[in-house]
């Protein structure tokens, strides 16, 4: 079975270290280069996306991280995670890095502090039914490059629809938290993708 690691200086790790163990792969929490090394596949996991750029940058794994998401390392980024895979943000601190990789322009915290955290059901192009999503303080998606694939919106009241789930060959991410709850599909897709590749 794949080799995926977590990446673990900050963010909600354990769940999804819970998930991958559910599914019966070799999964195991990132914090240094020879941990990375060994990913057949990587987490980004949700949290906050400017702690965790400080903190890779401490660490001076930023450009290791970077390297190996550009070089086509399948990854799968939560929230934060997603803002860490994006290569442009809107409202982020000044100066905000991201690891890039992935063609869209993501906007923090962007369902606004009235809506902060919510649930809801969001239809997948991949899956026959809903998956029941947890958001909190939550980016969404705003621009989407030729080669990114969108795999989910959602109905945001006086707004329209928002772009919460996208795809660009081996990097999946989403704006909500699947490592929150029971259902594992999404899980269960990026290990296949990993598998696959
Ligand atoms: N608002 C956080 C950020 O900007 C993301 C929140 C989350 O991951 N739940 O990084």
């Amino acid at each position: 079975s794949p080799s995926i690691g977590v990446f673990a200086l900050q963010g909600d790790v354990r769940e999804h270290l819970v998930a991958l163990d559910a599914l019966g792969v070799d999964a195991f929490p990132v914090r240094r280069a020879d941990e990375l090394e060994r990913c057949d596949g990587l987490i980004m996991p949700g949290g906050e996306s400017t702690t965790m750029v400080k903190l890779v940058r401490a660490f001076g794994l930023f450009d290791d991280f970077a390297k190996r998401i550009h070089e086509g390392l399948p990854t799968l980024g939560t929230c934060a995670g997603m803002i860490m895979l994006a290569d442009r943000i809107r409202d982020g601190i000044e100066g905000q890095e991201t690891f890039g990789g992935l063609d869209i322009t993501v906007r923090r915290n962007a369902f606004g502090r009235q809506v902060d955290s919510f649930e809801g059901d969001v239809d997948f192009t991949i899956f026959d039914d809903p998956v029941h999503a947890v958001f909190i303080r939550a980016p969404w998606v705003e621009e989407v490059g030729p080669d990114v694939e969108v795999l989910a919106r959602v109905d945001v009241p006086d707004v329209g629809d928002r772009i919460v789930a996208v795809q660009q060959g081996p990097l999946v991410a989403t704006s909500f938290h699947p490592e929150v709850g029971d259902d594992l599909r999404i899980h269960r897709y990026f290990i296949d993708l990993v598998t696959q590749s």
